[in-house]
């Protein structure tokens, strides 16, 4: 499969920015109008007056070995939104090009489609809450240049099968799966499999069982070519010197992160349960993330009693597939134990 003939023809022909610190990171550094006499305020010793590493090879290369891939195959973002973003400005045509969206699901692979003016294609999942392999079918064309997947699914919390996804991988567009929630599922990243199949890129992040919402790191898993010209739409030092150090620390604490991980899993199991029984909820669907979806009797009304006791859930009800449902995200014992509280005098 040739993936630059689906890159963007300006893409493909763009001279990137060179910046100073590609060439040099350290020496007598005066190529850069950096303050070479410090910087205002001093973090952890580093050197905040300094541009940071635009090919973020330090980081990039402990994410390579965690994913059993070559530094080559990673690229890193301001959070997996930037990855999209990107994604969508190194593929697609504006007012040409077309992104097919498995609905309902995470919010942003429309709006960094609609920024773009590309045109997207919504295939509703199947009441099962999987992918419809016949409907991505009709919807492709040679115009189609992203489809967007994502496992466990936002918002319905599901897995999507991956044969499902790798039997997409053969309509010739590129396959995005997102699995920003894959750390509470029981299966293991499809990551590696960008190296047998080169139109997949696979999304990760740092905001959700890294617990690192705040420091905007996420990164795909994907084929040199994909990476290569992604690195040239960037911006040349998206990811600063506060975020790279505080990720490469985190990263070594993956004994912690998977503690942390057993206990949302467990918690998500126990308040399923608890759930399961209120008779103002009519539904609990499985999930394999680190929230929970509900279908209930009025998911406004419901929605609304929490937000007034400042207990703070997400509506779906507006969503194709979704009349009724809320989205909890699992909390602590603590947090669970308030929300259930406050539901049990709603159900009453
Ligand atoms: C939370 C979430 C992300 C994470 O986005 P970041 O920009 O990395 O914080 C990505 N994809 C989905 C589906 C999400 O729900």
């Amino acid at each position: 499969m040739n993936i630059e003939s689906l890159i963007r023809t300006n893409i493909r022909t763009l001279k990137p920015y060179h910046s100073a610190r590609q060439d040099f990171l350290s020496g007598i550094l005066l190529d850069a109008n950096e303050n070479s006499f410090g910087s205002s305020l001093t973090v952890d010793g580093l050197s905040l007056n300094r541009y940071p590493d635009p090919y973020q090879r330090e980081l990039r290369a402990v994410l390579a070995k965690m994913n059993s891939v070559s530094v080559e195959n990673i690229f890193v973002g301001v959070g997996s939104d930037e990855v999209i973003d990107l994604l969508v400005r190194v593929f697609c045509e504006p007012k040409r090009d077309s992104v097919i969206l498995l609905e309902p699901t995470y919010g942003m692979y429309r709006v960094a489609a609609s920024i773009q003016d590309v045109q997207i294609r919504s295939c509703l999942l199947t009441n099962k809450f999987q992918i419809d392999c016949d409907a991505v079918k009709k919807a492709i064309d040679a115009s189609t240049k992203l489809i967007f997947c994502c496992s466990p699914n936002n918002p319905t919390a599901n897995l999507l099968r991956s044969e499902d996804i790798l039997a997409l991988c053969q309509l010739g567009a590129m396959v995005i799966v997102d699995e920003a929630y894959i750390d509470f599922a029981q299966v293991t990243s499809m990551g590696k499999q960008s190296l047998k199949h080169p139109n997949l890129v696979v999304l990760r992040t740092l905001s959700k069982a890294w617990g690192l919402a705040g420091i905007r790191l996420g990164y795909c898993v994907a084929d040199p070519i994909v990476v290569s010209f992604m690195m040239k739409v960037k911006a040349p030092y998206n990811i600063n010197v506060l975020t790279s150090r505080t990720a490469l620390q985190a990263l070594r604490n993956g004994e912690e992160v998977s503690r942390t991980i057993d206990s949302i899993v467990e918690e998500r199991k126990w308040l399923s349960t608890i759930l399961s029984a209120m008779s103002c909820i009519e539904h609990v669907f499985p999930s394999d993330a680190n929230f929970i979806l509900v279908r209930c009797k009025n998911a406004t009304t419901l929605y609304e009693y929490l937000a007034a006791k400042e207990i703070i859930v997400r509506n779906r009800n507006t969503e194709p597939l979704l009349e009724n449902c809320l989205r909890i995200t699992v909390g602590t014992r603590q947090e669970n134990e308030q929300l259930i509280r406050a539901m049990k005098e709603y159900c009453a």
